[in-house]
């Protein structure tokens, strides 16, 4: 398919919200570790991962024997009939995930883990009020876009009751005016007020991302947490931790982006690189909580034997090589090599993030955001072979993050390549 012909299909034949990256989309036709080519025949390093999915580069040999062998078994069974690769990837979140977090609920993407997250948060409580994070991306469906603190991504108006938003622990762009640490976590603080002036005063959740994805990857301060969950815990709600982009070893050094914050959540939500490219979509809760959701309820392709044999042989890749460990020490390296661009391009306003989750916030004078030169950042990136992505409020973060399979040759290669781009909007901008 030439990319003209594939830009016409689209034209004609998709919702037009289905919005691809560049002047000139690109047709991706396969992928290999790191690596993907396109139609025309060339090649790319992807440092963006099919937005933090691919978490364990593109065909991984396990994860392919894993849905092959599954696929000529079963494909499908629904949960009307049980399967085992569903009951033993339940089995083993539980074992692998933090504090008290044991029952699992399975379905297709992160916006369905995240309504039957808030679904559950509400019967198990009986509390309706619903606190999510200005700046967060939590899914499509009407609640989820509701929970999104983006207007971006909320295309009808607000018809959800119940739900505030808390200020996000956006230091870059402080809504206190404030810095940190004389702040005193102002932004963590008032969620109390919050609480006491915009809802009846009792709550069924709290619901935040430990680092905000499509928010640019903003990263709040180490007390954050803490400071938060005490607060909603006194309230009466539960802390649903959105781990779809922060997951199994994205931050570095540990499994989940909230184990970096101290803080055991009650509900965590898993999607995206959880099963390396196969749909999928995770509720899980500790056991007192997912108890109390005793009413029916199905999703027909939750629990699917080739998505969860699929998300069993990531989950195998990711623990025996110890992948949260390279994710830090690679990291570390790009991060070093991110802030001495940060340094020598002034239009760097901040780098920030984790482990491989990598932001990059194009600002012009006074911290403006500038949106025309990340757009020509994606471009010039582009040219130089490596696929990144964008986000934020202003849609001026960049976003990097590699499958966690990256060598250290790759990475150091992509960062070049990244600064040679930089190099080239400089001189426009
Ligand atoms: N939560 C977070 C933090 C996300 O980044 C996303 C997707 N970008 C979602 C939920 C929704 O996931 P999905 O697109 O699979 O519905």
């Amino acid at each position: 398919m030439t990319v003209d012909e594939a830009v016409r299909l689209k034209q004609e034949y998709l919702f037009p919200g289905v919005r691809a990256y560049y002047s000139k989309p690109l047709v991706l036709v396969d992928g290999n570790g790191v690596r993907v080519h396109d139609s025309t025949g060339r090649e790319y390093l992807d440092l963006y991962g099919g937005i933090l999915t691919v978490s364990v580069g593109h065909a991984h040999p396990h994860v392919v024997e894993a849905v092959k062998e599954q696929v000529d078994k079963i494909s499908h069974t629904s949960t009307c009939y049980l399967n085992e690769p569903m009951l033993r990837l339940a089995e083993r979140l539980a074992k692998i995930t933090p504090g008290n977090l044991k029952k699992t609920f399975f379905s297709n993407s992160g916006t369905e883990a995240n309504e039957t997250a808030v679904f559950l948060a509400k019967i198990y409580t009986g509390n309706h009020d619903v606190i999510a994070v200005r700046h967060s991306y939590h899914g499509r469906s009407t609640l989820a876009a509701m929970l999104t603190g983006n207007s971006a991504w909320r295309p009808v108006d607000t018809e959800i009751p119940g739900i505030v938003h808390a200020h996000s622990p956006y230091c870059f762009r402080c809504a206190f005016h404030l810095e940190y640490p004389s702040c005193g976590l102002a932004c963590a603080y008032d969620i109390e007020e919050l609480i006491r002036t915009c809802t009846c005063g009792r709550i069924a959740a709290f619901i935040a991302e430990p680092i905000q994805g499509v928010g640019g990857f903003v990263t709040p301060p180490p007390e954050y947490f803490k400071i938060a969950v005490e607060i909603v815990r006194r309230y009466g709600g539960v802390f649903i931790c959105d781990e779809v982009q922060t997951g199994w070893g994205r931050t570095g050094g540990k499994l989940f982006g909230i184990e970096h914050w101290g803080v055991e959540p009650d509900i965590m939500t898993f999607a995206k690189g959880l099963a390396n490219g196969s749909p999928i979509g995770a509720t899980v809760a500790r056991a007192e909580i997912a108890e109390a959701f005793t009413a029916a309820t199905i999703s027909t392709f939750g629990g699917n034997p080739v998505t969860m044999a699929a998300a069993m042989a990531t989950m195998d890749v990711i623990v025996d090589n110890n992948l949260p460990a390279h994710v830090a020490k690679v990291g570390e390296m790009c991060f070093g090599r991110l802030r001495s661009m940060q340094d020598r391009f002034p239009f760097v306003g901040e780098v920030r993030g984790k482990g491989l989750m990598m932001g990059v916030e194009i600002t012009g004078e006074n911290r403006a955001p500038a949106p025309d030169a990340t757009t020509a950042l994606m471009e010039a990136a582009r040219e130089e072979g490596i696929l990144i992505g964008r986000g934020g409020l202003y849609s001026n973060a960049i976003r990097i993050a590699p499958p966690m399979t990256i060598s250290a040759e790759d990475a150091a290669d992509g960062m070049d390549r990244f600064e040679r781009a930089l190099a080239k909007v400089a001189s426009q901008f």
